[in-house]
């Protein structure tokens, strides 16, 4: 329902009414009988609906009733292009699913569009579910940037380092150079952050994580790695090393804010 115009009031491009709002900021709760007030791409005042029809009109205004409006949810962990495999080899234990399944089957499969399809796919779920920010750990990482800005997600996009070749890169080298070109690509857009993905302690060796700690702390780039998932794992590097993944990630000076 559109405010009657008057001198007094302001314009915003969007209202949102909700029965209650639960802020990012200021932390109080959840707020009763409030209104969002947008321009453009930004929040500009959050308050009680009564007075909110007082000081703004809107070209939109959308009414929620009994509803209770959040802010947008974050997936900590993906590898959205991954869901067109949703369903292959289901429930089996992670190495066996890895290395009899996954691996093979990206081997055949792995492309550019690949990513961009199954990404797409991907954001139209996360964005049905309310998720407006994922990060993503897969292969073409500048491909899921693309279609993150397309689907106007936020993305942080973690660029694979593996020890092996794949149909993204030749081996560790290629994978640091892709990473840091991607990193430099990017590094003026706010929505998407470039970071690096070393897949995990099975699957990169000492060398490349080491250039992976300088590359970072150079680019001021975080990193995400699988740790610690199985206890095949870790008891699979004690006996190699004599010590647990972590210790060794420790010792590498990975463990780090970033
Ligand atoms: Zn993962």
């Amino acid at each position: 329902m559109q405010n009657q115009p008057s001198p007094d009031h302001q314009h915003a491009d969007l209202i949102i009414k909700a029965g209650w709002i639960a802020p990012v900021a200021p932390e109080t709760g959840a707020l009763a009988d409030h209104a969002l007030v947008v321009r453009g791409d930004t929040i500009v005042d959050l308050l009680p609906t009564p007075l909110a029809d007082q000081k703004w009109r809107a070209d939109e205004v959308v009414e929620l009733g009994n509803h209770l409006l959040i802010p947008g949810l974050v997936n900590a962990h993906t590898h959205a292009a991954m869901n067109l495999f949703r369903g292959l080899a289901d429930d089996l234990p992670l190495m066996t699913w890895l290395e009899q399944h996954i691996w093979p089957a990206e081997g055949q499969w792995m492309s550019e569009a690949f990513v961009r399809d199954g990404t797409r796919l991907a954001a139209a779920e996360m964005i049905r579910s309310g998720t407006t920010c994922f990060a993503d750990m897969y292969f073409f990482p500048e491909t899921t940037a693309r279609v993150a800005m397309e689907a106007g997600l936020r993305a942080v996009l973690f660029s694979p380092i593996l020890d092996f070749p794949t149909p993204m890169g030749a081996g560790p080298d290629d994978y640091l150079r892709l990473a840091t070109e991607a990193a430099d690509n990017w590094r003026h857009e706010p929505r998407v952050t470039i970071g690096f993905g070393p897949h995990a302690p099975y699957t990169v060796s000492d060398g490349p994580l080491e250039k992976v700690l300088t590359l970072a702390e150079e680019l001021d780039a975080p990193v995400m790695m699988h740790v610690h998932e199985t206890a095949g794992e870790i008891h699979q590097a004690v006996e190699a090393s004599g010590e647990r993944p972590l210790t060794r990630l420790k010792q590498l000076g990975l463990l780090n804010p970033r």
